[in-house]
């Protein structure tokens, strides 16, 4: 058996990332797998420990760190996010083409040690900075520190968009993902021609 894909979905605080991958694994003619990752963020509303993340608290994920179960693994906004390496093997090893939905320095992790053509980066971009400040403003979950942190990364982040395979346009979300849904058939018709 050919072992999947791993689609890497990053880009900017705020840019629709989850909304963007909703709509993917909506999709059950994709036949993609979400990779979980664990974070040491408070559960938000409706959010489910296995499902949304593996919720842990600090010890437990420096421990993870430490061991070197992470795949890449980053400080956001004063929580930290990581990806368990073991599951994302496992599940590609099973020929399952694998999502990932990370930030942009995780993204830059995986990028560093993971090449070749079974790797497909995709970086969604806002039309604007100013979209981008709408849309992590209407969240109104979090405080202005954490806005104001939030938008100073993503400034910094547009600029790593050129280390990806593909860039998209998040205009609307789904005409965004309308795209990517094509580029991640393209991918695994190519994959198993290969
Ligand atoms: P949120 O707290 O809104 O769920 O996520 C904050 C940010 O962390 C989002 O940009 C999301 O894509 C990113 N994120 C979620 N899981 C991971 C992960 O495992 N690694 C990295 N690097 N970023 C993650």
């Amino acid at each position: 058996m050919k072992k999947g894909l791993l689609i890497i979905l990053s880009g900017p605080s705020g840019v629709g990332k989850g909304a963007v991958k909703r709509i993917l694994m909506e999709d059950s003619s994709l036949d993609l797998t979400y990779s979980i990752s664990m974070t040491t963020r408070a559960p938000r509303h409706m959010e489910k420990d296995g499902v949304d993340y593996f919720f842990v608290d600090q010890e437990t994920f420096q421990k993870n760190v430490d061991e070197g179960n992470l795949l890449e693994h980053v400080s956001f906004v004063g929580n930290s996010y990581g990806t368990p390496r073991d599951y994302v093997e496992k599940l590609r090893n099973e020929g399952k083409n694998v999502l990932l939905e990370i930030e942009v320095q995780g993204a830059r992790q995986v990028l560093a040690k993971m090449h070749g053509d079974d790797i497909i980066s995709i970086f969604l971009i806002p039309p604007s900075l100013g979209i981008l400040e709408k849309r992590i403003r209407k969240r109104r979950t979090e405080p202005e520190e954490i806005i104001q942190a939030r938008l100073k990364k993503a400034r910094g982040e547009l600029a790593c968009k050129y280390n990806y395979k593909y860039i998209v346009l998040n205009d609307i979300v789904g005409r965004a993902a309308e795209e990517i849904k094509g580029i991640i058939r393209n991918s695994v018709a190519n994959h198993q021609k290969s």
